[in-house]
């Protein structure tokens, strides 16, 4: 998404730019997600949400992120909500083949199927935007920074690989905090694919009692944030990356967004009787859910400033260098805020600071 957003505001003010696109098919992850480009209601929510965030580049994304969406909307981008349906945030919900076909009518040109050995350097000469979306794709990366106790599953578009990343560290860029960090979910604990991305989606870990392969109940359910991140984070660290949710009559009656958490159950993949668990269930216990922590995308990456320029260890913006989306890290450390908004706010900055 930060790509293009970058290319077609560039393009608005009148710029020749080239979007490079490592995959077959615009849109990235973009166009697989939900389309909720949200913000908190208040920057102090933010801020305590997500605690460790870089306040700069949080009052960026949160200041800015109205007169994007509007600015979306200009485009053509087809909404279909504009409720969040959370009190602690508000957003947009765009349809994402719709919003795709937007940016891309906008962004002008894209070229499929190249990857960063390719980049032109035509806007103007040199100049590089990376938004290669993450480094959720290349295992080891995930294995060096977020240190899973086994392989995640990527929930994503299968090309995000820290392109981006790679490229800059290459060119003496920093690193942001937070980089064992990442947005997922947990997930049944079968194949899937994209189609089921948000059906096999377990969002509903807080009224379960959570225990590992071992039998160790290794978090609180009662401590669960909203998103249920700190969940999957932590699930991420258990034995195979694993997880069981065990679930009690009372538990199964509490009512979820499209339902009740009993209907949710009723159509996990991996559910089980607690008597087939490897280890003594509570006794109230009446059902029981296999997941699998996944990983959506990273949170920590490149170190920028609140003009999208890559920074290098002293601090400094190197030369040429920008970044947007979720190459950039240390935006919502600490805890979750919406990827689609961080790379539409800084896709539009990036372009600005560039054109400037
Ligand atoms: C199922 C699902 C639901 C989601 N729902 C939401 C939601 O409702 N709200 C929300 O805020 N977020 C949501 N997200 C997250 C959101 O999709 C991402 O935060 C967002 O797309 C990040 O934007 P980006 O531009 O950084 O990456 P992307 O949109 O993924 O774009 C990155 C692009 O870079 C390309 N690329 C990679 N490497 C290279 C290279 N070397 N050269 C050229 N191109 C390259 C990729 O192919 C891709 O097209 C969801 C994600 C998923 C998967």
């Amino acid at each position: 998404m930060a790509g293009l957003c970058a290319a077609a505001r560039a393009r608005e003010l009148g710029a020749s730019p080239v979007v490079v696109e490592k995959g077959l098919r615009p849109g990235g992850s973009m166009l697989l997600s939900s389309g909720m480009v949200w913000r908190y209601r208040s920057f102090e929510e933010f801020r305590r949400q997500c605690p460790t965030g870089d306040e700069q580049l949080q009052r960026l994304v949160f200041d800015r992120l109205d007169e994007g969406l509007e600015w979306l909307e200009s485009l053509g981008a087809p909404v279909l909500e504009r409720e969040a349906g959370n009190p602690l945030t508000t957003g947009v919900r765009f349809e994402t083949e719709g919003l795709t076909a937007a940016l891309v009518r906008a962004a002008g040109s894209v070229r499929f199927g190249h990857g960063l050995e390719n980049v032109p350097g035509s806007w103007p000469k040199g100049t590089v935007v990376l938004a290669t979306g993450g480094f959720q794709g290349d295992s080891e990366l995930v294995q060096r920074y977020v240190h899973p106790a086994a392989p995640l599953r990527v929930r994503a578009n299968p090309w995000s690989s820290g392109d981006g990343l790679t490229f800059a560290l290459q060119r003496g860029a920093a690193l942001s905090d937070g980089l064992d960090e990442f947005y997922g979910r947990n997930m049944a604990d079968v194949d899937f694919g994209a189609a089921e991305f948000v059906s096999h989606a377990q969002v509903f870990g807080r009224y379960a009692r959570i225990f590992n392969d071992e039998g160790e109940e290794f978090f609180d359910h009662d401590a669960i944030s909203w998103s249920e991140l700190d969940l999957v984070q932590a699930t991420a660290h258990q034995p195979g990356a694993r997880a069981w949710y065990l679930f009690d009559e009372e538990a199964l009656d509490e009512r979820v967004q499209y339902g009740t958490v009993r209907e949710l159950v009723a159509q996990a993949p991996t559910r089980a009787d607690p008597k087939d668990l490897p280890f003594e269930p509570p006794s109230q216990a009446v059902v029981a859910t296999r997941v699998a922590a996944a990983i959506t995308h990273t949170i920590g990456g490149l170190r920028i400033d609140r003009r999208a320029r890559v920074l290098n260890d002293e601090d400094e913006p190197i030369d040429g260098l920008f970044a947007a989306g979720v190459d950039v890290g240390g935006i919502s450390t600490g805890g979750y805020a919406s990827g689609l908004a961080a790379a539409l706010v800084l896709g539009l900055t990036a372009a600005e600071t560039v054109l400037s």
